[in-house]
């Protein structure tokens, strides 16, 4: 059972597994969830190096296993590239974005009911029209302030399960798993970004925090579009 695999203490296997034991592990949790969910078990690939080791990962338990993409028109041009590269790559890669009329540079004035709008409405419209039960995302604890108390195996909504097989991974990891499988990555990261989103609210950042580059100088600085945090399900909302 995937809830036999669960751990409280997330810190220990951060600090405690060689990067061979974390990628066994990864493995493990995306099998085990496969094997319950079947293709209920989605991928959520939002074009940055963890989602592109996720989804290699998920690829090689199994090169059935689909996944969404959520696009925004504000994407950079060198993410919307490889997003086409990607899905041509990997049809099963379904795109989804919410093209609805929003006021000028919302993302100024109300980041998060952009990213409400903009992100986290299309992630709603991709699970329930893929019939997700699990979905599988790329979050890692060692990411930032943000991301410290997430655990590997979730259920936020009742019924829709959230697996984050790569949490306890270092972002030194990442590299060393993308690098070793050549897996293509967004080319931003040739440019110095170490965490990617829409051009508006991303920087290069250096220091500590990975995501610190993200909605500089607004309340939502270097935390989260909502994806993680909000209700997912329609009876929820
Ligand atoms: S990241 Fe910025 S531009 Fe993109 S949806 Fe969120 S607030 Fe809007």
């Amino acid at each position: 059972m995937l809830e036999d695999l669960a751990t409280e203490d997330v810190a220990e296997l951060v600090e405690g597994l060689n990067f061979a034991q974390k990628v066994e592990r990864s493995l493990e949790l995306i099998k085990q969830a496969y094997a319950e969910h079947g293709d209920g078990m989605v991928v959520a690939n939002s074009l940055g190096k963890d989602s592109s080791a996720v989804w290699h990962l998920a690829k090689s338990v199994s090169p059935k296993i689909r996944g969404f993409i959520v696009t925004t028109r504000f994407k950079p041009p060198e993410t919307k590239k490889f997003m086409a590269e990607e899905v041509s790559r990997y049809p099963e890669l379904r795109v989804f974005r919410n093209n609805e009329e929003i006021p000028d540079k919302l993302y100024a004035t109300d980041p998060d009911k952009c990213c409400e709008i903009l992100k986290v409405k299309p992630t709603r419209q991709a699970i329930k029209e893929m019939n997700v039960t699990c979905w599988i995302t790329g979050l890692r604890c060692t990411e930032g302030r943000t991301r410290t108390a997430f655990k590997e195996i979730e259920e936020r909504d009742i019924g829709l399960i959230k697996l984050n097989p790569i949490l306890i991974w270092y972002e030194r990891e990442v590299w060393e798993y993308l690098a070793l499988n050549r897996v293509h990555v967004n080319p931003l990261y040739g440019k110095g970004y170490r965490s990617l989103g829409c051009w508006p609210c991303t920087k290069i950042a250096q220091g500590k925090d990975e995501r610190a580059g993200r909605w500089i100088g607004t309340s939502k600085c270097g935390g989260e579009c909502g994806i993680h945090t909000k209700p997912l399900l329609d009876y929820q909302i």
